[in-house]
């Protein structure tokens, strides 16, 4: 079952915190992201939180207040933890009742203002982190448009390999690296190959971005046990923003026969806010339609459900702000905007087939959808295709130019999902500055 349409939807439902009110708030009261933070003056261990407006509300502080005991004693327990991974594991229907008691204790004619008044913060007096303990991390390839440019710019005549439209892509990336939004990223050194005989290890001269979505695996599978495609949007808890950095350089030369490795694994950037699956419902849509002449999904890739509810309308967009246009007081430029809804393969198809051989997915573990690319120039999701691979430069509103990403370079990607009938939920942001090699 896919989670439904429920009261904490409503969009005529206001908060008592003023600033989850306003039209362009990410985190209104139809949203209640999840995330861990705690206050920039304090050395104790992180706590979860909910964004409300500029607000976190303390999730630890309410429990032990009994101010969530509506949504029963296993809950409590899990945000009472330092990490999100407990609270993902009781599974899609406790994280319902704990939205259904937030909203209730945040919306506008709360009775419990004052005692929940005591747990807020707001989130600029806090450092946040990433959201969960990431065990596992898979970078999707699920784009069609992303495969076809980036293909088309090795094989001209024969761009999407001949697996693409049956395989939801993907690769095993690495955890350790993963960084919450704003924390610097140092430009990667590795082997480079330019030429027959130009072969050297040496800061990465095309490095790049790549605007991406990531799911956060809630309750996981036994070893062994498939995921069947109907139960796989009950494993979803929820969805952030991913940059997954990528020196070009370094992964054409190494990517074959293996895949990615040290061109990806230098770094890997993620919003602090989990939306929830909940939350995005009144955003799903159909799964983008197939053009004629391609395969049906197989049997266990396919549910109508998914076919109709499963993918998912989210607004995303890259903006770059070079240090200099930073100086210059320049707002930051979008190179992009594109539909999450473009993409070949849903979410739930994503999961299923990473555990259709029986590989158990665990609370918490990442799965991000590789770059995002629409059909049009303005919707590519990476430089590699913006430049068509370096030939094609850009001016940004300072005048410089750019192919890839200099030193200073600060990349951000932002999502939010509007529909009619429904309040507007933002994703913040996912931020990060390019900082010189150390070699
Ligand atoms: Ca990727």
């Amino acid at each position: 079952m896919i989670a439904g349409i429920n009261a904490t939807h409503n969009p005529d439902k206001k908060s008592w915190i003023a600033s989850a009110n306003l039209p362009d708030a990410d985190f209104p009261l139809q949203n209640l992201p999840f995330g861990r933070f705690r206050r920039v003056t304090s050395d104790k261990s992180p706590r979860i939180g909910v964004a409300i407006g500029d607000q976190i509300l303390d999730l630890a502080a309410c429990a032990e207040q009994g101010l969530l005991e509506a949504a029963g004693g296993i809950v409590v327990r899990a945000c009472q933890d330092t990490s999100i991974n407990a609270l993902m594991r009781t599974g899609s229907q406790a994280a319902s009742s704990l939205r259904s008691s937030l909203h209730d204790l945040l919306v506008e004619d709360s009775t419990r203002q004052a005692a929940v008044s005591r747990n807020l913060l707001g989130i600029a007096e806090t450092e946040l982190f990433v959201p969960s303990k990431i065990g596992g991390y898979t970078d999707f390839y699920a784009s069609i448009h992303h495969a076809t440019n980036v293909g088309r710019l090795f094989r001209p005549d024969n761009p999407l390999l001949p697996n693409y439209k049956y395989v939801p892509i993907a690769y095993h990336g690495r955890s350790s690296s993963i960084v919450v939004s704003g924390t610097p990223v140092v430009r990667p050194s590795g082997q480079q190959r330019s030429g027959e005989n130009d072969l050297r290890f040496a800061p990465s001269r095309r490095l790049d971005y790549e605007l991406e979505a990531g799911l956060y695996i809630g309750q996981g599978n036994a070893l062994g046990t498939p995921i069947p495609i109907t139960e796989s949007a009950q494993h979803i808890f929820g969805f952030s923003l991913v940059n997954d950095w990528s020196a070009r350089d370094i992964q054409s030369w190494e990517y074959q026969p293996l895949g990615p490795f040290l061109g990806k694994n230098f770094g890997t950037t993620v919003s602090p806010w989990i939306v929830t699956s909940e939350a995005l419902a009144p955003f799903r849509v159909a799964a983008n339609p197939r053009p004629a002449g391609d395969p049906a999904p197989l049997p266990y890739l396919f549910a109508e459900e998914d076919q109709q509810h499963g993918a998912l309308n989210i607004e995303l967009e890259v903006l770059i702000a070079s240090e200099k246009m930073r100086q210059q007081g320049i707002a930051p430029h979008r190179l992009s905007c594109v539909n999450f809804n473009t993409m070949y393969w849903t979410p739930a198809q994503m999961v299923t087939h990473h555990a259709s051989n029986g590989c158990n997915l665990e609370p918490g573990d990442l799965l991000a959808s590789g770059t995002v690319s629409g059909p049009e120039p303005g919707s590519l999701g990476s430089l590699l295709e913006i430049t068509k691979g370096g030939r094609d430069p850009f001016t940004v509103p300072s005048g410089e130019t750019r192919t890839f990403l200099e030193d200073g370079d600060e990349v951000i990607l932002r999502g939010s999902c509007s529909a009619p009938g429904f309040r507007r939920i933002g994703f913040g942001e996912c931020r990060g500055v390019i900082l010189p090699a150390r070699v």
